[in-house]
C-alpha cells in the first residue's frame, strides 16, 4: 500500500547535505567525528541540558539511561502504560521488571496518584522501585510537578521518555531536562530525524560518562582494547549526526507547523459527536507531534477505513503495555484511562509538511463519516 498522505513522514530542511558533505570531505564516515560533537552541543543549547550523548536510537538511549542509573536484575521499574513498546523493552534488557502505571485524563500521561500507590506498595514489601519512566505522549508534557515531587519524596530517579517531545515545554523549560536522565528519538517519524537515532540528556556528568563508556563497547582507556564489562555499540554515525544538525536548525518551525495541524483539526472536528482532543492545561506547551482524535467507540474503525480508502494513513493510539501479549501478566496500577483512550483514539496525519488542502480533505472525510 502506497499512501498518498502519511501519518508523520520525514521533512528535510535542505540544510542537511552541507553537514553530510563535510563528513565526506573530512572522511569522518564513522561513529566518531565533528558532526556528532557539534550535534550534541547544539542539543544542549536547544534543550538547556548540561550534557547530551548522541546514540543510534531512542531505544538505545533508554537502555543506557537504565544502565547509568544502575538498574539491573530483579529491580522494579515503574513505567507509563500508554506508550510505544520501546519505552518498556529496555527494562527487560537489563533484567528488571516493568510495572505499568495508568494515565490521567488531562495529559494522557502517567497518573501521579497511581504512581504513588505503586511506590507505596513496593516500599511496603521491601522492594523499593529503582526508577520511574514517564512519557510525554504525542509531545504533551506529563504532570511533572506532581511526578517530580513523588520521585524526590521517595528518592527514586526519574527517566523522561521525551522521544516524541523535542521542543515541548513545561512552565517554559524544555522537557527531557527535568528527570535525572531524559531521552530523545530521531527516528524517521519523529519531529526531527537523523534517519534513525536518539540521544540521552542529563545534567549529571557521571551518568553521561557511564553511558558514553557503555555505548562504545566499554573500552578501558588503554591502547590494547582492555575490557572489564560488557558494553554495546550504540554511538550515532557522524553522517547521521550531519542530518540531525540540518534538522535541528528548523525544529522550532517544525513545532509551529505541527501545532498548526492540531489547531486546524481541533477547530474543524471538535463539534463531531463525542469528539475530544489531548487538551493539556496552561503551562504545558506541546510540540503536537501527533494529533489524536477521540471519538465514540464505534466510530474509530469507520474513520480509519474511510481514510484508508482515500490512501490516507491513520493509526490507532498506542496500545497500552498492560494489554500487550508480552506484558499483560505483569503488575499494574491505576484504572482504565489508557484503555479508554486506546479504544476511542485515532492518530491523524500530523506531518510538518502536511499540505493545507490535504488537511481540509482529511477533515471532510472524517466529517462525512457522521453524515446520516
Ligand atoms: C519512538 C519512540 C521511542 C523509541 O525511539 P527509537 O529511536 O525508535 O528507538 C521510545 N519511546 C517512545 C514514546 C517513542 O515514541
Amino acid at each position: 500500500m502506497q499512501y498518498k498522505i502519511y501519518l508523520s513522514p520525514p521533512h528535510m530542511s535542505g540544510r542537511e547535505m552541507k553537514y553530510i558533505q563535510e563528513a565526506f570531505d573530512s572522511n569522518w564516515i564513522a561513529p566518531v567525528g565533528p558532526n556528532i560533537e557539534a550535534f550534541e552541543e547544539e542539543l544542549c543549547r536547544y534543550t538547556g541540558s548540561e550534557h547530551a550523548l548522541a546514540v543510534s536510537s531512542g531505544t538505545a538511549a533508554l537502555h543506557l539511561a537504565l544502565l547509568a542509573l544502575g538498574v539491573g536484575q530483579g529491580d522494579i521499574v515503574l513505567c507509563q502504560s500508554l506508550t510505544f513498546v520501546a519505552t518498556a523493552n529496555p527494562i527487560m534488557y537489563v533484567g528488571a521488571t516493568p510495572v505499568f502505571i495508568d494515565s490521567e485524563p488531562v495529559t494522557w500521561n502517567m497518573c501521579p496518584d497511581a504512581l504513588e500507590d505503586a511506590i507505596l506498595h513496593y516500599i511496603s514489601i521491601g522492594r523499593k522501585p529503582k526508577a520511574v519512566i514517564v512519557v510525554h505522549l504525542y509531545g504533551m508534557p506529563a504532570m511533572l510537578d506532581e511526578i517530580l515531587y513523588l520521585c524526590k519524596k521517595y528518592e527514586i530517579p526519574l527517566i523522561e521518555d521525551a522521544a516524541e517531545a523535542l521542543g515541548s515545554e513545561y512552565n517554559g523549560r524544555k522537557v527531557g531536562t527535568f528527570g535525572d536522565v531524559g531521552i530523545l528519538s530521531f527516528n524517521g517519524n519523529k519531529i526531527i530525524t537523523t534517519s534513525g537515532g536518539g540521544a540521552m540528556l542529563s545534567d549529571n556528568a557521571a551518568y553521561l560518562a557511564r553511558a558514553r563508556y557503555l555505548a562504545t563497547q566499554a573500552r578501558e582507556p588503554t591502547a590494547h582494547y582492555a575490557h572489564r564489562e560488557v558494553g554495546y555499540n550504540y554511538r550515532m554515525s557522524n553522517v547521521c549526526a550531519g542530518i540531525g544538525r540540518g534538522q535541528l536548525e528548523v525544529v522550532d518551525e517544525r513545532v509551529q507547523q505541527r501545532r498548526a495541524n492540531y489547531l486546524f483539526y481541533q477547530t474543524s472536528l471538535s463539534k463531531l459527536p463525542h469528539a475530544s482532543f489531548q487538551n493539556g492545561i496552561p503551562g504545558l506547551f506541546s510540540n503536537r507531534w501527533l494529533t489524536a482524535l477521540i471519538v465514540g467507540d464505534e466510530d474509530t474503525l469507520l474513520i480509519q477505513n474511510a481514510l484508508f480508502a482515500n490512501r490516507i494513513e491513520s493509526r490507532p493510539m498506542w496500545k497500552p503495555m498492560h494489554c500487550q501479549e508480552i506484558y499483560k501478566t505483569l503488575p499494574r496500577f491505576g484504572g482504565s484511562v489508557s484503555e479508554g483512550l486506546f479504544n476511542r483514539g485515532i492518530c491523524l496525519p500530523s506531518g510538518s509538511n502536511l499540505h493545507d488542502d490535504d488537511r481540509e480533505l482529511i477533515a471532510c472525510i472524517i466529517s462525512d463519516c457522521f453524515k446520516t
